[in-house]
């Protein structure tokens, strides 16, 4: 192992993966250290949507134009990473229809029906592009943009494309502490000490312990999603269904993901029957014909919370060479490129929009409290 980086990135995530891919591509010499392997923690629980609209109901002002830009790089991210990586992301088209069955859900979707590239489509309509959608629907918000990619090979396409381009990566080094030594920082690993001029934080749910160590006083916390990956004999969905936070994806590789369950402050990654009775049963609500479908597997994962539901993004209050980016809940895929940018922008003091810096801090509480 090489002792002295720029960069060291601890947690390679999908987090930790697009930052490590951004430095590389400015030619920073960067190392990702990851206490498992690459992307096998939430990353590889996640269904993939990019739902830019879909989960900015409530948060159009800040949020939205952070994961529109992220959602609108995938575009062009999905035929260069495979370039640099031989990876395929399985970036597909579709986008989303959010079901309304209630006049209160349809209510609830009108903030979203403002947005240009978002359509109400009554109950036909609906049938007509989807003939497995229940004829209980009374219409759904149709999203073209919201678009989907697996999740892991995203992840694996941006830590080999950031090899490609330079950058180390070292899976089963967990990190233990990070010392500050002459203006540089020692990154203890299990498997020795490395230097580096910047250090980035992103190890998702599991930062507790680092934020700890690094004197930040906020916390994450888990909130559990359980999801089935399911086939199908013959293709049943063009588009992603979604209904009252959970959906049914259909993916390039000729499965489905019903996800997900929200269980708050449950740490453990196993998966219960009540998670997968209420899955098939919200699944058959949406689409009667789930009643049908295979299971080929049960997954679990701990979205990374945050006190107020936006990730951490930014500089270390009080040494602007420590950077942090996690806390990504549930929308850590769609965000990546962007939060990647964001860190690539912060060591380069680049711009970045005030109100991101702000919104994003990881000191946010603090501020308002004083
Ligand atoms: C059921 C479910 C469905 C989801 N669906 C979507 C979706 O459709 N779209 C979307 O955008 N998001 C979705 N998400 C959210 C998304 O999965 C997360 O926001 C994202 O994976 C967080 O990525 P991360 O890199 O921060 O964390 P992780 O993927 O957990 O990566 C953190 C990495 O850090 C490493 N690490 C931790 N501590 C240390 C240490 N001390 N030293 C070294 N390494 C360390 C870990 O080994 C891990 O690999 C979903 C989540 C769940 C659970």
């Amino acid at each position: 192992m090489n002792k002295q980086y720029e960069a060291a990135v601890i947690g390679g995530g999908i987090i930790g993966s697009a930052i490590a891919y951004y430095l590389a591509k400015e030619k920073i010499d960067t190392a990702v250290f990851d206490g498992g392997r690459i992307g096998e923690k939430t990353t590889s629980a996640a269904a993939g949507m990019l739902g830019a609209h879909s989960e900015s109901i409530g948060d159009f002002s800040v949020f939205f134009p952070f994961a529109r830009t992220s959602q609108r790089a995938y575009a062009a991210l999905k035929d260069e990473l495979y370039e640099q990586s031989g990876v395929d992301i399985g970036y597909k088209k579709g986008g989303i229809l959010k079901l309304a069955y209630t006049e209160e859900d349809q209510k609830n979707l009108e903030p979203l029906l403002v947005q240009p590239t978002v359509q109400w489509l009554e109950s036909e309509d609906v049938i007509y592009m989807e003939k497995e959608v229940s004829p209980d629907a009374l219409g759904a918000a149709y999203i073209p943009d919201d678009v989907s990619v697996l999740p892991n090979r995203t992840c694996e396409s941006f830590a080999k494309s950031a090899q490609a381009l330079g950058a180390s990566i070292f899976e089963n080094h967990p990190v233990y502490s990070i010392e500050k030594q002459a203006g540089n920082y020692i990154i203890h690993t299990a498997q020795g000490d490395v230097e580096a001029k910047y250090v980035v934080v992103a190890t998702g749910v599991l930062s507790n312990s680092l934020f700890k160590h690094l004197v930040l006083s906020e916390r994450l916390s888990p909130v559990k999603g359980e999801s089935l990956i399911v086939r199908a004999d013959k293709p049943l969905l063009k588009h992603t269904l979604f209904h009252d936070s959970c959906y049914i994806v259909p993916r390039n590789n000729g499965t489905l993901v019903i996800g997900a369950t929200m269980v708050e402050n449950d740490w453990s990654d196993t998966v219960s029957l009540e998670g997968i009775q209420f899955l098939i049963e919200k699944a058959k609500t949406m689409m009667p014909a789930a009643a049908q479908l295979t299971i080929d597997r049960v997954i679990a994962g701990l979205r990374p919370g945050t006190f107020d539901g936006r990730p951490f993004i930014g500089r270390h209050p009080e040494d602007k060479h420590i950077l942090v980016a996690c806390g990504h809940y549930r929308n850590g895929i769609l965000l990546a490129p962007a939060t990647g940018q964001m860190i690539r922008d912060f060591i380069l003091e680049k711009d970045i929009p005030s109100e991101w810096i702000e919104a994003f801090r990881v000191d946010r509480r603090q501020l308002v409290m004083a």
